[in-house]
């Protein structure tokens, strides 16, 4: 079972990237917002805490995060290849507990830290195109979307050094059209596919 993170800041492309990826390598995609948003519209007890946090653009608790990961992992499909995380970790806190899940419940650890690389002004540029094409909440304001970019900068780019500092990062140019993206990430997935 292969571990795989597709990081980026909000709006990089990470979804788009992750659709594709689970078609040629089995994979199996898992985005923290997408099942938060899942909880929201189901209104459960989770959902309920989580959709203020996101509509402000803040986090929600490492604590509900990180029990929808244990989840994934422990109940994982043995027919699955792997998992592509999208959106998590997204702090150091995240990182270090998820290391610790992987080592403890399967002897694994991260395979590789896929990394798109975009600047503030065009994550900005895409935000508002996906606001109009998904209507999602937290893409509404302008307020909201610089907050979260603010908070990328400050809880999550930190995990960049993290990742380094493991052999797992590997940088991608964010900006180019999405078949050269994914022509780039392939070819780093063939360069570990034996790891
Ligand atoms: P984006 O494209 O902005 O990265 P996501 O769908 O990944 O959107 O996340 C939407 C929101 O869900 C985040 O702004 C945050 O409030 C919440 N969220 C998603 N993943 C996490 C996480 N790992 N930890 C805390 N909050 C999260």
């Amino acid at each position: 079972m292969k571990y795989y993170i597709i990081f980026g800041p909000p709006g990089a492309g990470k979804g788009t990237q992750s659709s594709l990826l689970v078609e040629k390598y089995k994979l199996k995609h898992i985005s923290t917002g997408h099942l938060l948003r899942e909880e929201i519209e189901k209104m459960s007890e989770v959902g309920i805490i989580a959709k203020g946090l996101i509509e402000k653009g803040s986090f929600v608790d490492d604590s509900i995060v990180l029990e929808m990961i244990r989840k994934v992992i422990c109940e994982a499909d043995p027919s699955v290849m792997g998992f592509i995380f999208d959106g998590f970790p997204r702090t150091i806190s995240q990182a270090k507990a998820f290391d610790q899940l992987l080592q403890f419940h399967k002897k694994r650890s991260v395979n590789a830290v896929l990394s798109l690389e975009v600047d503030d002004s065009l994550i900005v540029e895409r935000i508002n195109k996906r606001a109009e094409i998904e209507g999602r909440r937290d893409d509404s304001s302008i307020e909201t979307i610089l907050c979260r970019i603010q908070t990328y900068h400050k809880k999550t780019e930190p995990l960049i050094v993290y990742y380094k500092e493991r052999g797992k990062y590997f940088p991608i140019k964010g900006d180019l059209p999405v078949e050269d993206i994914f022509k780039n990430i392939c070819q780093i997935m063939e360069s570990i596919k034996n790891e």
